[in-house]
């Protein structure tokens, strides 16, 4: 099947089925990102708090839940179903974004966090959440199954795949910000939504180009009558839609850990971060069993810096998710958002990243094997470390331009520019290096399973980096307006420290690289 497929541009046709979906999923995903802490804070009246945790909290579930719904596609569903499925939840949950409720009345910081407004919007998340659980894993697995295991061309398909991701963010950031903070909220979040089931229609008429190579490993399992007669497949379906529920809600959730829960920086430890913290745990339980299952030697070696390059990349992942919290409450606040005549609103500057990712990355792709011929090629754990010492430096970056803003009090665009740019290189050395690492390092049976980790340990990425932006949440003066000479202030701390944390844990792993090498 997979030699008589149709090419296009010299790759399968199901490659860019696969590219074209998984762009408009990222459009939805980042552009609504984009705007989620501006809306919390400015339409819902969040304190920078409940924002900062709730951003975590949130995108962090988006990136757990995949490790169940890739294991639940190679089971049961297969991939093709999984993504269908999981493409309906996120048009509900982006055009449930887009039901504009009544705003909250009062001064910002002090809203009351109920009423009907803010249940549609939890219940929308929890859509996205699950939503992005069946599809984000199994979209990335059909891309590597349309290649032959010895196929040449599956790197380059891979590095395709991952500019598809950052053509929807970037297109997203700029459109579907600027529609939902100049135009209105709903606009935004409604566009997101209308261009998501756009690409689901396009994945539905394109399937046919999949090869087969996404379909259920056994159909007739999968249909048969099981419990109450109903098959698997609709049992399937129902718990995704119970889990909807359940995520709903547990998005709301907090739990009193008293001594305990002030390690996390409070008493109070969302119910989130101890789902994620119960499915790591399981996570490790079953990884220590694997190492000691009959494997060699040098396959246990290998999943063990595997497994450590995946938990470091948590730390990456805290501070580089700033760029949807503090860096947009940055903007927002303290920068001069102008530049050639144009204002770029708060939540367009999240586009940044992704330009500079479609940018660098045919320089690393032509970069590294260049490197390779003159034997200067960083080994993985020193990329790593690499990674962490530019992320401090786009941090320290902003820490220098909060102390020396300009006439007007302000913060110029170009060293948010700066700092992006140097951010991504440390992207370049992490991502989708990690992605590849997953698929080499991992011995074969289980590389579904530490794909799913990888993204685990991004979900938590995304958790610590909700508790860090608690560490910049201004308190307005009592009209609601913010102090910015304050605000100042209390980002260039907070920007320093992350910038230690950045290039200390760096050079500490540069210094470690000889030997986990
Ligand atoms: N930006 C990439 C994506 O959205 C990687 C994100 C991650 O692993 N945390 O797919």
């Amino acid at each position: 099947a997979l030699a008589s497929q149709d090419q296009l541009f010299g790759h399968p046709k199901g490659l860019f089925v696969c590219f074209m979906t998984e762009m408009w999923e990222r459009f939805s995903f980042y552009g609504m990102k984009a705007l989620l802490f501006l809306y919390l804070t400015k339409y819902h009246l969040f304190t920078d708090d409940n924002g900062y945790l709730l951003l975590g909290t949130y995108a962090g579930l988006a990136y757990a839940l995949p490790l169940l719904g890739g294991a639940l596609a190679d089971r049961w569903l297969g991939m093709r179903k999984a993504v269908v499925f999981g493409g309906l939840l996120l048009v509900l949950g982006q055009l449930g974004m887009a039901y504009n409720g009544t705003p909250a009345q009062g001064i910002p910081g002090q809203a009351v966090q109920d009423g009907f407004a803010i249940q549609i919007m939890y219940a929308s998340l929890a859509l996205i959440a699950v939503g992005v659980g069946f599809l984000k894993p199994n979209i990335s697995t059909i891309v590597g199954r349309l290649y032959a295991d010895d196929d040449p061309r599956r790197d380059s398909g891979f590095t395709l795949f991952y500019m598809g991701i950052n053509v929807g963010a970037a297109l997203s950031s700029i459109i579907v910000a600027y529609i939902g903070e100049k135009i209105g909220w709903g606009y935004g979040f409604g566009l997101a939504g209308v261009m998501m089931a756009l690409g689901l229609v396009q994945f539905i008429l394109g399937q046919k180009h999949l090869a087969g190579q996404a379909e259920a490993p056994d159909p007739a399992a999968l249909n048969a009558p099981w419990i109450a007669g109903i098959s698997r497949e609709v049992w399937i379906y129902l718990a995704g839609l119970a889990s909807v529920a359940a995520v709903w809600q547990v998005l709301q959730m907090k739990v009193d850990f008293g001594f305990l829960g002030a390690i996390a920086g409070g008493h109070e430890v969302t119910m989130t971060e101890v789902v994620a913290v119960v499915m790591g745990l399981g996570l490790f339980v079953w990884f220590f069993k694997f190492l000691f299952s009959g494997i060699s030697n040098a396959e246990r070696g290998r999943m063990l810096v595997l497994m450590a390059l995946i938990v470091i990349s948590a730390l990456f992942w805290g501070l580089y998710e700033q760029s949807y919290g503090t860096w947009v409450a940055f903007a927002e606040r303290v920068m001069d958002r102008s530049t050639f005549g144009v204002e770029w609103t708060a939540g367009q500057t999240t586009s940044f990243g992704a330009i500079f990712v479609i940018a660098f990355s045919p320089v690393f792709a032509w970069l590294w094997p260049k490197l390779d011929k003159h034997g200067l090629n960083p080994s993985l754990p020193a990329k790593f470390g690499w990674a962490l010492v530019f992320l401090g430096l786009a941090f320290g970056t902003l820490m220098f331009a909060s102390r020396v803003p300009g006439a007007d009090g302000l913060v110029s665009l170009w060293w948010m520019i700066l700092a992006y740019a140097l951010m991504v290189v440390g992207e370049m050395m992490l991502s989708p290096i990690g992605l590849s690492a997953v698929t080499t390092l991992s011995v074969p049976r289980v590389v579904g399973l530490m794909m799913g980790a990888w993204f685990l340990f991004s979900a938590f990425g995304e958790m610590i980096a909700g508790r860090m932006g608690t560490w910049a949440s201004i308190e307005p003066n009592p009209d609601g307006s913010i102090d910015k000479v304050k605000a100042l202030g209390v980002y260039a701390d907070v920007f320093g420290d992350m910038m230690w944390i950045g290039v200390i844990a760096g050079v500490a792993l540069l210094l470690a690289s000889p030997l986990l090498n």
